[in-house]
């Protein structure tokens, strides 16, 4: 069995769901469907989640609704009008959009998540009328009714642990079931949603659910890139990564797939494709728990900006017991949290989030870093890339770093720093983002082409 979740662009408009049916039809053990809300059409279009902010803000402030309930309704309509569905379903989700704005405003921590939800919730109504129109037994499920429970976290909630086993109850099921993504409830039966871009979360958490064999995350790319393309032309896909390689590529700013995503389906064992719904034949990427990782080393080469590193520097260091402790104190008082900490005999560097400090912030880390250790030398470089080039395979073959170096040398790109994890799936280079396409490009053509 298979559950197969289609992003917004793939449900954007009735010529995109012409292509859904078709990949649902082609293969009976695609039996659980996850839908996004409908996404955008053209690349100026806007996504129907966002205009449910829209909505959602003008309610709020009592402002007018009525062209946004008829812009958000008729995305809903010119998809429905293209299939035949029953009317009773179009019925059922403009009366939806509409009683929006009449829930309570004060006092409902849940009402943009209320909004936000609708989005998915109305497409999974529509996507199985769709479904029954063409002649499949499909069946629209509320995550109330699949048992899909989440912390009470608006805007940012996550799984609770007893959502996996009312999950499964479902799993023998006759029809194909069409299930929401993004939101789920609170046991006090608030809607919740997950961060932006939460229907991948959904899918996985089904899949992990259900026990299924394979979760088919299906979007508008052939597959995860090895590159970025806007820095390389037209780079290849990767045909397969694990589940510690995809991980190291999104938190480099990969955002095929949502990070958050990753977790239940890895810890139920579940393999996970990105496939094409414009591109289906192409096998798209296959995230596992293992690969043959002799045949490629390297897997991708990520980058990501907006880094900060703060070095430290003090003779004999290393013989200062607490030293690194009160470092991170200042740090956890300032309320900061960092990235990475690579350290020598007598440095140690902190690699942080520039979006976290303002100028003031700034000024008062430093003083309390001045005044706590007594450095030899203290300084700040801001405007950092971090360069990551990705691969299990990195553990085994010896040179993988001297290889990136040197291509990184020839391009003549200053490295100001250097880090590989314990685990080796990466190597880190910190450099200045003015740097960074051309990093990219040199690393690429070290290792893909
Ligand atoms: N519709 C939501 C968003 O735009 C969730 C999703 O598409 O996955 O963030």
């Amino acid at each position: 069995m298979k559950v197969v979740k289609f992003g917004g662009s793939s449900l954007a408009s009735a010529s995109q769901l012409e292509k859904v049916v078709n990949i649902i039809k082609e293969d009976r053990q695609r039996k659980f469907v996850v839908v996004s809300a409908p996404g955008k059409r053209t690349h100026d279009d806007i996504k129907v989640t966002d205009l449910l902010i829209a909505y959602y803000e003008a309610t709020l402030n009592h402002q007018p609704t009525t062209d946004l309930i008829q812009q958000i309704t008729q995305r809903y309509q010119e998809i429905a009008d293209a299939f035949h569905i029953a009317p009773a379903i179009m019925t059922a989700i403009k009366e939806n959009i509409q009683s929006l704005q009449e829930l309570p405003l004060s006092d409902n921590p849940h009402l943009s998540d209320t909004f936000l939800a609708s989005g998915e919730n109305n497409n999974a109504k529509l996507v199985a009328g769709i479904l029954e129109a063409k002649g499949l037994s499909a069946l629209y499920i509320n995550p109330k009714e699949l048992g899909l429970l989440v912390s009470d976290e608006p805007g940012n909630a996550r799984i609770l642990q007893a959502s996996y086993d009312e999950i499964y109850k479902w799993r023998n099921e006759e029809a194909i079931l069409v299930i929401p993504g993004f939101f789920g409830y609170t046991q006090e039966g608030n809607v919740c949603t997950f961060s932006r871009g939460g229907s991948d979360i959904t899918g996985s958490i089904v899949a992990a659910g259900m026990k299924v064999d394979l979760y088919e995350n299906f979007t508008d790319v052939d597959g995860i890139y090895v590159s970025h393309p806007g820095y390389v032309h037209q780079p290849e896909t990767i045909k397969e990564l694990t589940y510690r390689e995809m991980r190291e590529l999104a938190y480099a700013g990969f955002s095929v797939f949502h990070d958050e995503a990753l977790m239940p389906s890895y810890r139920a064992k579940i393999p996970v494709v990105i496939k094409n719904t414009n591109n289906p034949q192409h096998p798209g990427t296959l995230i596992t728990t293992q690969r043959d990782i002799s045949k490629q080393p390297v897997v991708g080469i990520a980058s990501d900006q907006g880094f900060a590193s703060i070095y430290i520097s003090k003779y004999l260091m290393n013989r200062e017991i607490g030293f690194v402790r009160r470092i991170l104190q200042v740090f956890e008082e300032l309320s900061l949290s960092y990235e990475h900490m690579p350290s020598g005999i007598d440095d140690v560097s902190i690699i942080l989030r520039e979006r976290q400090l303002t100028k003031e912030s700034e000024e008062e880390l430093m003083r309390r870093l001045a005044f706590e250790l007594d450095p030899d030398e203290l300084r700040i470089t801001h405007n950092l890339s971090m360069i990551m080039v990705v691969g299990e395979g990195m553990r085994q073959r010896i040179g993988v770093t001297a290889e990136s170096t040197s291509a990184l040398a020839r391009k003549h790109v200053n490295l100001e720093m250097i880090n590989q994890g314990s685990s080796e799936v990466s190597i880190m280079f910190g450099i200045q983002e003015a740097q960074e396409e051309k990093a990219i490009r040199a690393l690429y053509y070290t290792f893909f082409d």
